[in-house]
Formats: structure tokens, C-alpha cells, sequence
């Protein structure tokens, strides 16, 4: 896609720092890291997000998680990572072109990634549920 920053990197018309690469999948460094080794994997094909995936890719993408993973803790010696991927400018998409975020962690890093909220009371939570799996079939 012309004006896709992350096609641009996959189609090499923009400098990336490539850490991983296969016939289906790119995997580069965050030029603004939550943390040193923050990686960004993309499908090569172009889709904006979930919504927009071919799920057949599904399993490149785990084993390349998985891969790219153990890469980052070797490297970094963190201690945890978060897989995070945001679909949605509410949910802070900025780059309109799938991609999942591997953020290194380390005990007491102070990053707050998942601040908690709650249900008033488990009515509320059974009828979340309910209406999902009505939706889900
Ligand atoms: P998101 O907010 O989930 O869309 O994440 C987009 C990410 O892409 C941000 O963390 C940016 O720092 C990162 N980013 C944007 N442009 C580039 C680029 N040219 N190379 C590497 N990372 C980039
Ligand atoms: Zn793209």
C-alpha cells in the first residue's frame, strides 16, 4: 500500500532495524521503545488490523513470537514480556498496518500497561458474557 510506513519498510523504501524476517512475516526495532528491544512484528501483506487478517497466518505469527521472544529475553535479560497489538486510534493505533508490539520487562520497570477496572457486581459480568456468547454463537 503507497502511503504505508511499514510497507514502505517491508518493500525496503524506508530504513528499518531488522530483526527477523520470513516469507510471511517482518519483525523490526520501535524507533520510540517503550523499552530497549521493544519489537515490532508486521505480516508482510498489508491489512490494518485484526478485523482485516487472513487467520491462516496465525501460526507464523505464534512461532515467530515465540522465536523472536526467546531472542529478546537472551538479549536483554528481561524478565517478562508483553505482546500487546491495537486496533483503533481509541485504542492507540497510530500505524494503520497490523502489527504486534514485544515489550521487554523487568521487575519493577514501573511501566503500567494494564491499569485495572472493574464490574459494579457479577450480574454485570455473567450478562457481558451472555451477550457475547449469544453474539459468538
Ligand atoms: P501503534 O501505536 O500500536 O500503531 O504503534 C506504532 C508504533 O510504530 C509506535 O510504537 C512507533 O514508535 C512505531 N513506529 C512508527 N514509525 C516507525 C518506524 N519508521 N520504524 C520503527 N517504528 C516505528
Ligand atoms: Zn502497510
Amino acid at each position: 500500500m503507497d502511503d504505508c510506513i511499514f510497507c514502505m519498510i517491508t518493500e525496503g523504501k524506508l530504513p528499518s532495524s531488522k530483526v527477523f524476517e520470513s516469507d510471511t512475516l517482518l519483525a523490526f526495532l520501535d524507533l520510540n521503545p517503550c523499552q530497549k528491544g521493544h519489537t515490532l512484528l508486521i505480516p508482510k501483506k498489508h491489512c490494518k488490523d485484526i478485523f482485516g487478517v487472513d487467520p491462516a497466518i496465525g501460526a507464523d505469527v505464534l512461532a515467530a513470537m515465540k522465536t523472536i521472544g526467546q531472542a529478546i529475553k537472551d538479549v536483554t535479560g528481561c524478565t517478562g514480556i508483553n505482546v500487546v497489538q491495537n486496533n483503533g486510534r481509541d485504542a492507540g493505533q497510530m500505524v494503520d498496518h497490523l502489527h504486534w508490539h514485544l515489550i521487554p520487562r523487568f521487575a519493577g520497570d514501573g511501566l503500567d500497561l494494564w491499569p485495572q477496572g472493574k464490574y459494579d457486581s457479577m450480574d454485570e459480568m455473567n450478562a457481558m458474557a451472555e451477550k457475547l456468547r449469544k453474539v459468538l454463537g
